[in-house]
C-alpha cells in the first residue's frame, strides 16, 4: 500500500462501521462548532459518537466495542460506569444534585485528600482544572504580592488566558533554552495577559538561572513532574527535587500541577513519586469521580487568602476572590469521594496498574526495537504515550524530530484494531483493564505500526 492510498483505505473501513456517528457528526455541526465540545475529541475521518461505556470498555452508536484509553482524558481510573461511583450518584442525586448551601460530603472528599496528600493542609473545590489553576495563581499572588508565574515548556495547565503558553515547542518562535520565549498557545491572546509569565526550560539547567534572575518578582512556579499533555515527559528527578529546594531558598511558592498525576501515580501524587512536597498543588480529573471537579489545596498560610471572615468589607480588603455556582456540588463530592475511598481501600490497584503499564510499553517497545522502528512508548504506572522518534525525550524540545504524518496515521489504524487511544493526547489504563485487554492491546499497537510502516510512513 503506497502512502497516498492508506489513508482511503482507512477512511473506507471506518466509515463502513460507523454510519449512525456520521449521521450524529452531520447533525452535531449544525449546532456545534465542528460538532464536538473540544478540539481533542475530533478524530479522523469524523469523531465517533458514543453510546456509553462499561469497565475498560466502550461502545459507540453503531455498536463496535472499543477497548478504551482516553478514559475520559484520565479521570475514570475505576473503569466507566463503576457501581461504587453509579451507586453513590444514584443514592445522592434522590438527595437533589446542586444547592449552593454547605454540605457535609465537601468535608468527606476534603478530608480524603488532606489525610492522603502530606502537602495538604487545606483544599477547596471548583470545577475544572483549569479553575484550580486560575485560583492558585490569584491565592500566592495575594499572599505574596508578586506576580510573575513560573512556567516550564511542555507543561499544560489548562485553558485560561494567561498560562496557555508553551505547552508545545515553536521552532521559529520558541527561543533559545536558556532562555525561551512566551509563545502564546491560541490565538485570541492578547501578549498582555501572558506580561507575568516566565518560560522556564523543563529538565534544564538553565531554568534556575531564570528562576534566580526573576526571584524578586516571581510569586509561583507551576509545574508537571510528569509533563501529560506533552506525551508523557518525564521529569528528570534530580531536577525536581532541585526545584523544590531552589523555590524553597528564594521564598517561590512550588505549584505542583496534580491535575493527572494526583490519584494516579499512587495515593499521594507525583509529589509523593518524586520524593517532594509542594507548597500548593491543584487537583482535578480522578478526585470527581468522573463528574467536573477542580481542587486547590496546599499550606494554610497561603489558603488562608480565602479564609474568610464573614465580614464582607473587611475581607474585600484582606482575602482574595474565591467562588462559582457549581463549587462542591452534592454529586460530584459523593462520586469523588467513592473513588478516593476505594483507592485508599484497594492500594494493590497502584502495583497492578504499574505492572500493566510495564507490560504494555515493554511490549511495545520490544516489538519496535525487534523490527528498527524509529518509534518509542514512554510513560509510567498506568500512563502511556506512542512517540514517533527513538531520540530520547527530556523536554518537549526534542518533539521537533517526532514523525508527525506517522503519528497522524497510526491513530485510526490502532481504533480498527479496536483500542482507542485519542490521537492528541496520552492514554491511560484503569483499574479494571485487564492482563487480557493488555495483551491486546499490545497486539493491536503491532499491527497498527505495521500498517504505518506498510504505508511508507514509517
Ligand atoms: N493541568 C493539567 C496537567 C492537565 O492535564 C489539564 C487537562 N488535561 C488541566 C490542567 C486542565 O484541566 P481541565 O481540562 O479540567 O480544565
Amino acid at each position: 500500500m503506497g502512502q497516498k492510498n492508506y489513508k482511503e483505505e482507512v477512511d473506507r473501513e471506518f466509515s463502513s462501521r460507523r454510519k449512525k456517528s456520521y449521521e450524529a457528526y452531520q447533525k452535531a455541526k449544525q449546532v456545534i462548532p465542528a460538532g464536538v465540545m473540544s478540539r481533542a475529541r475530533l478524530f479522523s475521518p469524523y469523531p465517533f459518537y458514543i453510546q456509553g461505556g462499561k469497565g475498560s470498555k466502550v461502545t459507540d452508536l453503531d455498536g463496535n466495542e472499543l477497548i478504551d484509553c482516553a478514559m475520559g482524558y484520565g479521570p475514570q481510573i475505576l473503569g466507566h460506569a463503576h457501581p461504587v461511583i453509579t451507586d453513590a450518584i444514584r443514592e445522592a442525586v434522590g438527595r437533589g444534585s446542586q444547592f449552593a448551601i454547605p454540605h457535609e460530603e465537601e468535608y468527606r472528599l476534603a478530608r480524603l485528600m488532606v489525610d492522603t496528600v502530606p502537602s495538604l493542609e487545606k483544599v477547596s473545590f471548583c470545577n475544572s482544572g483549569t479553575e484550580a489553576i486560575y485560583q492558585v495563581v490569584r491565592i500566592v499572588r495575594a499572599v505574596t504580592g508578586k506576580k510573575k508565574i513560573g512556567k516550564f515548556e511542555g507543561g499544560y495547565h489548562g485553558g485560561t488566558n494567561e498560562v496557555l503558553a508553551n505547552f508545545k515547542y515553536d521552532k521559529e518562535k520558541g527561543g533559545p533554552v536558556e532562555k525561551p520565549n512566551t509563545v502564546a498557545g491560541s490565538i485570541g491572546i492578547p501578549p498582555e495577559a501572558q506580561a507575568n509569565l516566565v518560560i522556564l526550560p523543563f529538565n534544564h539547567e538553565a531554568a534556575f538561572d531564570i528562576i534566580e534572575k526573576n526571584k524578586d518578582d516571581m510569586a509561583l512556579v507551576l509545574v508537571e513532574v510528569i509533563q501529560g499533555m506533552s506525551g508523557n515527559i518525564m521529569g528528570d528527578r534530580a531536577f525536581i527535587q532541585k526545584l523544590r529546594k531552589l523555590t524553597k531558598d528564594l521564598g517561590i511558592v512550588l505549584v505542583v500541577d496534580e491535575i493527572i498525576t494526583g490519584y494516579r501515580v499512587g495515593l499521594g501524587g507525583g509529589q509523593e513519586a518524586y520524593g517532594i512536597e509542594a507548597d500548593m498543588a491543584t487537583y482535578g480529573k480522578i478526585i470527581g469521580g468522573g463528574l467536573a471537579i477542580g481542587a486547590v489545596g496546599g499550606k494554610d498560610s497561603l489558603m488562608d487568602a480565602i479564609a474568610y471572615t464573614g465580614d464582607a468589607p473587611t475581607d474585600g480588603k484582606t482575602k482574595a476572590f474565591y467562588g462559582g455556582t457549581f463549587n462542591g456540588n452534592l454529586l460530584t463530592m459523593v462520586a469523588g469521594t467513592a473513588t478516593l475511598q476505594y483507592l485508599i481501600d484497594h492500594p494493590e490497584v497502584f502495583p497492578q496498574m504499574e505492572r500493566l503499564g510495564k507490560k504494555l510499553r515493554d511490549g511495545v517497545n520490544q516489538y519496535v526495537k525487534r523490527e528498527g522502528l524509529p518509534v518509542q512508548m514512554t510513560g509510567t504506572a498506568s500512563m502511556f504515550c506512542t512517540h514517533f522518534m527513538d531520540k530520547e525525550i527530556k523536554s518537549a524540545r526534542d518533539l521537533i524530530h517526532e514523525n508527525m504524518e506517522a503519528a497522524k496515521a497510526f491513530y485510526p489504524y490502532l481504533l480498527l484494531e479496536g483500542v482507542f487511544v485519542p490521537n492528541i493526547h496520552m492514554g491511560f489504563i484503569s483499574a479494571v483493564h485487564t492482563e487480557e485487554d493488555i495483551d491486546r492491546m499490545i497486539v493491536a499497537h503491532c499491527k497498527a505500526l505495521k500498517k504505518v510502516r506498510e504505508a511508507g510512513l514509517l
